[in-house]
């Protein structure tokens, strides 16, 4: 009996093998939870339909999270089909290239808004939608970074969002407390990713990692996957609202 036997979750920000939604995912069905996917639009449906069916995976649907229509369909084939689910794993974000290039003082208003709704508000609509479905003693866990807390170079309006996103993890863990449901965010280090390719200089953020972390090494998707996972059990059933860095310590180092 794996830590997840008998639960059921969705997925959602897998582009290719290389996002950090892939390490959760494998690390969930190695643990025995049945998996949903959600893929963006077409030509990355094309990527993501047969990593999703090599975890033995059925539900496999479109979701554009800016779009309301395509989030509400999504939770409801799952009601349709089962019932019930246990978690929901929040993995996207999205801001222009320019926005990130330019210095921060120059982020246009349709940047601003276009970063904050598909990195931070999507968590909100996500769990609104996921309500009806999500059981008593279910689980949320979205993806972060240390940009929201700390200035990272380049890292911008993303940073921005990325603190709404942990905003709103307390936020929807002090509401959803009562109903027994859990929602944190995990923060990882810099790992090479689709997204991670549009922030200016990211090549330094890795040797920079390496170099202050207290590990000494960056952190791979596998790991990351691995504290999510924890998140998502029951292990951590007492833990709520927390953003949990998975950094090497990079974090608690200051220089
Ligand atoms: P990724 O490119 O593999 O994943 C990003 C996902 O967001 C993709 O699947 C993409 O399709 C999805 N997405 C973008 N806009 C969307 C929209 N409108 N609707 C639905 N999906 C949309 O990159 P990743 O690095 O695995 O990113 C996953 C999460 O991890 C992000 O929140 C990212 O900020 C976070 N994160 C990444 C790093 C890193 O260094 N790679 C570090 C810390 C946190």
């Amino acid at each position: 009996m794996g830590l997840m036997s008998g639960k059921k979750g969705i997925i959602f920000g897998v582009a290719n093998d290389k996002s950090i939604a892939w390490g959760v995912a494998q690390q969930l069905r190695a643990a025995g939870a049945e998996l949903a996917f959600t893929y963006l639009n077409e030509p990355l449906e094309r990527r993501v339909r047969p990593l999703a069916e090599s975890l033995d995976s059925t539900i496999i649907l479109p979701c554009d999270v800016q779009n309301e229509d395509e989030m509400v369909a999504v939770f409801s084939e799952l009601e349709k089909q089962w019932g019930e689910i246990d978690f929901v794993v929040h993995a996207i974000a999205f801001a222009n290239r320019e926005d990130l290039k330019r210095p921060f003082s120059q982020t246009s208003r349709d940047g601003f808004r276009l970063a904050l709704d598909v990195s931070a508000y999507s968590l909100v609509s996500m769990t609104r939608c996921a309500l009806p479905v999500l059981r008593k003693g279910g689980s949320i866990v979205t993806m972060t970074y240390l940009g929201s807390v700390r200035t990272v170079p380049a890292y911008n309006v993303m940073g921005v969002a990325k603190a709404a996103l942990e905003s709103s993890v307390r936020y929807l863990a002090a509401e959803l407390g009562e109903q027994g449901i859990r929602v944190n965010a995990v923060s990882a280090g810099p790992i090479r990713t689709l997204a991670a390719a549009g922030i200016a200089d990211f090549k330094k953020k890795l040797s920079v990692a390496v170099e202050r972390a207290p590990l000494k090494r960056l952190v791979s998707q596998e790991e990351v996957g691995k504290a999510t996972l924890y998140l998502l059990s029951d292990l951590a059933s007492g833990v709520t609202g927390e953003v949990h860095y998975v950094d090497g310590g990079f974090n608690i180092a200051a220089g």
